[in-house]
């Protein structure tokens, strides 16, 4: 099985664990392969949250079929009222947000108040993308000759795969799940195998709501449940967020079948501090940007690119403080790091600090160590960790490590700390913290990122602002935003003759 989360938990036989169900043509359904996997609390792993289906591809096969059913009646409901459910849907999630945070706290580990900010994010998008319903705009243009009408709209593009990765449970789901409806597709989702329970609750709300069956379906399961929905000929799209290696690989899938496919994928994100940065509000934004979701977000600062005239006043309160953070059970209100996902994760970013301290022989400032003792016996927790005196080539400062890691890089000019910002394989987020205008807009203009922040961190995006990066993360596609739309619509281009007679566009002169 794909993770070790699941490998590990699968060996669970405890009777009384709850059991979950696929969601399939408006049925909540048994996988056929009469299997399941346990989803693991990350912060104690003798707490199963549940039991999930572990599906395969005659599952995949059936949800397809369901939302091949559901399209047509989908596509012709008007837009505005397709956004009335999803009104309804927003409002659902916000009577259960604590429920739901505490929830995803208990599958995934991050502290509840950024489970309730996750859950929050979920109900941003419904409400704003609910919005479009009364707009998706499309456009009027001149055509080129007399008695003749051109415009533009935008119709669905059909059949819509979305699988998503495991830290923003809620979120990410919802980012793809509300405009792909709202544009009139329908759709499979294939949940991320570490936190099955928030889609699912996502999805149960979807149905509480009164979206219609076969709109919306659910197979949980792993990577080939996953790749089982890339293969599928009638689906039409995929969404896919995760790491850039599985992004790759369906992709090339895509390509193969002339599949659409968006894809928000890895990242190395960096903050600059200059010399004339309020130095406490950086080492603030550096833990919050580091930390947060012990550094599980695409998004996460795990680059400081600091300048040497303020690099020991910044290092030295940048350690004293990582030293205070709290780390524990996310679902204790005092926690301020939680725990890494699973195990095979865990081990990834405990090599990272070894490749760290042995190869690229950067400080180990403080922090580096699994906690194991006392109440973190039983879970997958890691002292946050920094390193200072890192080269910007060196490997922590390159690859993605998606822990509680981050290092400290001198620079000495703007233009030197761009060039190290940009010189990573990523481009998802950016930020710097100066007092002067002028090296701030500098900056906006040259850090080649897809989000760019001033005198904050590198998190924190808001969800009518488009989301996505270059090179790496992405293939151009943004969500979020109206941009969105862009990929979850296909525009189509009408004219309207009204001449009553046959006229040559290129061809006949028009008389003036
Ligand atoms: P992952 O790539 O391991 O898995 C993501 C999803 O893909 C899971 O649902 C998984 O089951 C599925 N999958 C795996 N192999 C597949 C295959 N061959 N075919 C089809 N589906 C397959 O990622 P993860 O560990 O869950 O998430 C962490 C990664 O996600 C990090 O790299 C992070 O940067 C990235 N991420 C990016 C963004 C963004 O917007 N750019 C946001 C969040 C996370």
């Amino acid at each position: 099985m794909a993770t070790a989360k699941m490998a590990k938990a699968k060996r669970s036989t405890k009777p009384s664990v709850k059991k979950y169900s696929n969601y399939i043509g408006g049925e909540w359904v048994k996988s056929s392969s009469g299997q399941y996997f346990d989803n693991v609390n990350p912060a104690d792993t003798t707490d199963i949250v549940g039991r999930f289906p572990d599906s395969t591809e005659e599952d995949v096969n059936r949800a397809v079929e369901a939302a091949k059913e559901a399209a047509v009646r989908w596509r012709r409901t008007p837009a505005p009222r397709r956004a009335e459910l999803l009104f309804t849907l927003g409002e659902i999630l916000r009577g259960k947000k604590d429920q739901f945070s505490t929830e995803m706290t208990r599958e995934m580990g991050k502290v509840l108040k950024e489970t309730g900010g996750d859950v929050q994010e979920a109900i941003d998008c419904t409400y704003y993308t609910a919005g479009e319903g009364r707009r998706l705009h499309g456009f009027t243009t001149p055509a080129e000759m007399p008695n003749k009408f051109a415009m533009c709209v935008r119709q669905p593009v059909g059949l819509c795969g979305l699988i998503t990765p495991f830290n923003f449970p809620m979120a990410i789901p919802s980012w793809k799940l509300i405009p792909a409806l709202v544009c009139g597709n329908t759709v499979v989702l294939k949940s991320g195998e570490d936190v099955p329970l928030s889609s699912l609750n996502l999805v149960k709300a979807c149905e509480e709501a009164g979206i219609p069956k076969g709109v919306v379906n659910l197979v949980n399961g792993a990577r080939e449940a996953g790749a089982a929905l890339v293969a599928n000929d009638d689906v039409r799209l995929i969404s896919f967020t995760g790491s850039t290696t599985t992004g790759k690989k369906i992709a090339e899938a895509c390509a193969r079948d002339n599949k659409i496919v968006s894809l928000e994928m890895g990242g190395k994100n960096a903050i600059i501090v200059m010399d004339d940065a309020d130095i406490d509000n950086a080492v603030e934004g550096s833990l919050w940007g580091a930390f947060g979701t012990s550094g599980q977000r695409c998004t996460a600062s795990s680059r400081l690119v600091v300048h040497k005239k303020v690099y020991k006043k910044f290092c030295d309160k940048l350690v004293e403080r990582a030293k205070t953070l709290r780390v524990g059970n996310g679902l204790d209100p005092k926690t301020e790091v939680g725990p890494v996902i699973n195990e095979r994760q865990m081990e990834k970013i405990l090599t990272y600090i070894e490749i760290g301290k042995n190869q690229d022989k950067a400080t180990l400032a403080c922090g580096g160590n699994r906690l194991t003792k006392g109440s973190y016996a039983n879970g997958w927790f890691i002292e946050p960790t920094v390193f200072t005196n890192v080269k910007p080539k060196m490997r922590i400062a390159q690859e993605e490590i998606f822990g509680p890691v981050t290092c400290v890089i001198p620079f000495s000019t703007l233009d030197e700390a761009i060039n190290i910002v940009n010189g990573v394989a990523y481009g998802l987020s950016s930020a710097i913290y100066t007092q002067d205008v002028n090296r701030a807009f500098y900056a906006m203009q040259e850090l080649y990122t897809g989000i760019c922040y001033v005198n904050s961190a590198t998190i924190g995006a808001e969800v009518h602002l488009p989301f996505g990066g270059t090179k790496g993360t992405g293939n151009g596609h943004r969500e979020a935003g109206t941009q969105v739309l862009d990929i979850f619509s296909e525009w189509k281009a009408l004219y309207v003759d009204y001449s009553g007679k046959l006229q040559k566009a290129q061809i006949d002169d028009v008389e003036i």
